[in-house]
């Protein structure tokens, strides 16, 4: 579904991404894990062109968005870029939900704004996502009369109401309260169990260990190993990897 190859971007002399290689495929739950400010949310932005890459090829469901040869390196026009990321939408660690717009408005915003659906049919979408995340009954409220864990999980449903064939997280459990991490966890989990293809930046082990069925260790601006979970938590090949499992317990 995502193929990345020699993916490169810096911000000033601050060298981010130095050549990232990294392969989702259809179905597939990948977790990136890695040091604070090893480039984990930069490559997600460059991912979904949030952020634009500087070199390197990336193509997702078969096209190619940004491509690289030895002398070129060219990115599809905006529209094209536009349209990709409504086929991949990021879930953030703050939510990023309206607050003067209720539950379902901010749900059916995706569906209405963006694909142009009739407002109905926006409707109908938003509601079938606040069910797989089990906030249908707060689909009159504000964000601010939700728990941190209830806003997170309305942000799952915008991102559902796209019909994506692609979601990306980045540390959507990272701004909640202790005890309303599983619960996020637990829809992240079942979405992938549905078949749907993720793409997850997390700092804990736990869910890592409990959902990925890849993982990718990143840092320093590579992706320096990859492979299943008993590959990274048991079988590091190197040194920096066995240090950071052994350290983020
Ligand atoms: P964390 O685990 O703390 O979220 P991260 O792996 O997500 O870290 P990034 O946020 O991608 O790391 O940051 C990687 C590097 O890029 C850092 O040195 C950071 O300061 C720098 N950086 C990120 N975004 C920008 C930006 N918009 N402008 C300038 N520098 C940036
Ligand atoms: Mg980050």
């Amino acid at each position: 579904v995502i193929t990345l190859e020699q993916i490169y971007k810096s911000y000033g002399d601050n060298a981010v991404l130095r050549g990232v290689d990294l392969t989702v495929r259809q179905g597939e739950a990948v977790f990136l894990i890695g040091p604070s400010g090893g480039g984990k949310s930069t490559l997600l932005r460059c991912i979904n062109f949030l952020e634009r890459p500087e070199a390197g090829t990336l193509t997702f469901l078969g096209e190619t968005l940004c491509s690289q040869n030895r002398t070129n390196f060219s990115i599809a026009p905006e529209k094209q870029l536009r349209r990709a990321r409504s086929r991949m939408p990021m879930v953030f660690q703050q939510f990023n939900l309206f607050s003067h717009r209720t539950v379902l408005e901010n749900v059916m915003e995706g569906p209405v704004t963006v694909k142009k659906m009739p407002k109905n049919a926006g409707v109908g979408l938003a509601r079938e996502a606040l069910d797989r995340v089990h906030m249908l009954q707060k689909q009159d409220h504000y964000p601010d009369q939700l728990s941190g864990g209830q806003k997170q999980r309305v942000a799952i449903a915008r991102a559902l109401a796209m019909e994506p064939p692609v979601i990306l997280f980045d540390e959507p459990t990272s701004a909640l309260d202790p005890e309303l991490v599983s619960g996020v966890q637990t829809i992240i989990s079942d979405l992938s169990n549905q078949g749907l293809t993720l793409l997850v930046v997390t700092h804990d082990p736990a869910f890592v260990q409990s959902t990925a069925h890849k993982v990718c260790f990143c840092d320093d601006g590579h992706i320096l190993e990859s492979g299943t979970v008993s590959d990274i938590y048991t079988n590091p090949r190197t040194q920096r990897v066995q240090k950071f499992i052994l350290s983020s317990g």
